[in-house]
């Protein structure tokens, strides 16, 4: 996506100067097609909404920008960078679902993609007590693990092999593990979501 160059377009913009009483409506812009991280009042991460709402939002004072592209949206009196994180001006009470759906996705992103029995790089997940032996398909029996691992443990016990998770694993649960493992993530809104970095899955 082509990006204008920070202040590069603030001045001589056609849609500004033509109608000075234009509603405070922003053109629409292909960065408004980018998606926003939209944190509630208490900077807790609350969903991802498209860009151009986040914008509208934030014309309306009902939210203000948290971190910016160089992109600029122009509307009849002001010129406004994308945001790629906006917060809510005034807290909103959601109700979140009490645990996150089990998938591969979410997995790797609880174990930061980390083998939990050796450290390595996982290619795969492994059912902690076997399903050949009544483990069940649950965040607290489900791990990331190498291919290697994976292989030598089989349908083993953990007892068995000798090895010992880390932590018990653990059901991940929040406003922002609920963005995970649905959408790819932008890395801009690591810091706000509070995932690993070496998430790859
Ligand atoms: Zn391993």
């Amino acid at each position: 996506m082509p990006r204008s160059a920070p202040g590069s377009s603030t001045a001589g913009h056609p849609g500004s100067r033509r109608d000075p009483v234009l509603p405070l409506v922003p053109v629409p812009a292909p960065a408004t097609t980018a998606a926003t991280l939209l944190l509630n009042a208490t900077y807790e991460p609350l969903c991802v909404v498209s860009s151009r709402r986040a914008i509208v939002l934030v014309l309306a004072a009902k939210a203000e920008p948290v971190d910016v592209t160089a992109d600029v949206v122009h509307a009849a009196t002001v010129s406004l960078p994308v945001p790629v994180v906006a917060r809510l001006t005034r807290y909103v009470r959601v109700p979140f679902p009490a645990s996150v759906p089990l998938s591969r996705r979410a997995v790797f992103t609880r174990d930061a993609s980390t083998c939990v029995y050796c450290g390595g790089s996982a290619t795969s997940i492994d059912h902690v007590v076997p399903r050949s032996r009544g483990g069940t398909h649950t965040w607290d029996n489900v791990v990331a693990a190498c291919r290697r691992c994976n292989h030598v443990k089989a349908d083993r016990s953990l007892a068995e092999m000798g090895w010992k998770l880390p932590q018990p694993p653990r059901t991940p649960s929040g406003a922002a593990w609920r963005l995970l493992g649905a959408r790819t993530v932008d890395p801009r809104w690591r810091e706000w979501l509070g995932v690993p970095e070496s998430v790859s899955a």
